[in-house]
């Protein structure tokens, strides 16, 4: 990632603009352009030869005005504190947006999970969550997982909470395992979501998902389900990455015969599917209907911007497009859902599995999926009529619901003390 990109900076200045849009009161943009509380933990962990290394951890609170904070957890060597308070903040927009009452959190370390063997992630888990133990709990803060965290680490942190508190806490994070209270189809949601927007938007331009070419940046597990379930929809999955390598084909690919989140260049989808191997930025630019990037933050950006030929783009990553790519797209006229729209799949069903585990009451796949259809369907609908109505960016127009929600909890319970 380049030096001069700042993930928070980025999402700051899409607030503002929004901000000033909405002629938002001065006093409470202070509060809402910053997160409430940022920690910073050192996780030293035995390895398995026997010596010690320190890994650096975080976890950031945006905001907690409409409910406790919620947001993922994520391990990579992109980590950073810039990065979870831009994440954290773009959690407060999404939750809000999405009408659940949840605030925004994120949180991470910088660490290579490739290099870990199974116990020393076990013990890195356990001990980083015990570290943030101090400001997580049902009521205060739940994770999740995010990028390189799964349902069994989700499992080491509620025990880890659970074995600190003296008694098992089923709500302190979602993406929990099946048999550990975790929700049926929060595996698949993000990606889910990710479908259910790419329907949504292709019906409201009227292209016939049959008819659809769909290329997907990233093959974790946003990108995998969302490719499988659109495949199943009928579109053609023209296009596939993953951190070794893209591939193209104009006859379409089956991305039930790739493995998800490659963790060997053998096991990429450019390897293990049949058809062209390209670069990642001729994924980008490939003609196609809908472009999903699913993988990180700033792929699409002043730089190549301008090669983008998608009619549609669907991000299923958090924070893909920068701000002037995003200015270019909407020049351009190219509809872009916006990540905090297309992506809240995941913590929609985390709501699911919050309440579920809360109410010790479980729900089928069926209700599940359901519900989580009717409210993506809901709020796609509702961002898309704003922005036909107002002349604006879908963008602008989530921004606008999600803003003014915050912003209106914020006043009514005023500023304490
Ligand atoms: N990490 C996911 C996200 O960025 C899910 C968060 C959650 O379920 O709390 O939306």
């Amino acid at each position: 990632m380049s030096k001069e990109y700042s993930a928070f900076k980025q999402a700051q200045q899409e607030f503002d603009k929004v901000a000033d849009m909405m002629q938002l009161d001065k006093s409470y943009r202070s509060v809402l352009r910053e997160p409430s509380r940022s920690l910073l933990v050192n996780v030293p962990v035995r390895m398995d030869d026997g010596s010690i290394k320190t890994f650096a951890g975080y976890r950031c609170q945006h905001n907690t005005a409409c409910g406790p904070a919620k947001g993922g957890i994520r391990y990579s060597e992109d980590v950073s504190l810039d990065e979870v308070k831009a994440l954290a903040m773009w959690m407060t927009w999404k939750c809000s947006l999405a009408g659940i009452p949840f605030g925004g959190g994120k949180g991470g370390v910088y660490v290579d999970v490739k290099k870990l063997s199974e116990g020393e992630l076990e013990r890195l888990s356990r001990r980083y969550f015990a570290e943030i133990q101090v400001i997580v709990g049902p009521d205060k803060d739940i994770p999740a997982p995010d990028m390189n965290t799964d349902s069994r680490i989700m499992a080491w942190f509620m025990d880890t909470y659970s074995m600190n508190i003296g008694k098992t806490a089923l709500g302190v994070v979602t993406g929990k395992p099946i048999s550990l209270g975790g929700s049926l189809g929060r595996d698949s949601a993000t990606g889910r979501g990710v479908e259910i927007s790419t329907i949504n938007l292709l019906g409201k331009q009227g292209i016939d998902p049959k008819n659809a070419d769909v290329v997907i940046q990233g093959f974790g597990n946003v990108g995998a389900w969302a490719a499988k379930l659109l495949y199943d929809d009928g579109c053609k999955i023209i296009g596939l990455s993953d951190v070794y390598g893209a591939v193209y084909n104009p006859d379409g690919l089956n991305p039930y015969d790739a493995i998800e989140r490659a963790m060997k260049p053998e096991d990429s989808v450019s390897n293990l599917l049949p058809g062209k191997k390209i670069t990642n930025n001729e994924l980008l630019a490939l003609e196609c209907d809908v472009l999903a990037p699913c993988a990180l933050q700033n792929q699409l950006t002043a730089k190549n911007a301008k090669s983008v030929k998608a009619k549609i783009i669907v991000e299923g990553a958090n924070g893909p497009t920068t701000p002037e790519a995003d200015k270019h797209f909407v020049e351009k006229g190219i509809l872009v859902a916006p990540d905090f729209l297309a992506n809240a799949g995941g913590v929609i069903v985390s709501y699911f599995e919050w309440i579920q585990g809360l109410a010790f009451l479980f729900w089928t796949e069926r209700e599940v999926n359901n519900k989580l259809s009717a409210l993506m369907n809901q709020n796609i609908d509702k961002v898309y009529v704003l922005a036909e109505e107002r002349n604006i960016s879908m963008r602008d127009a989530a921004y606008i619901f999600a803003i003014q929600r915050v912003a209106d909890a914020t006043r009514l319970r005023g500023i304490y003390p």
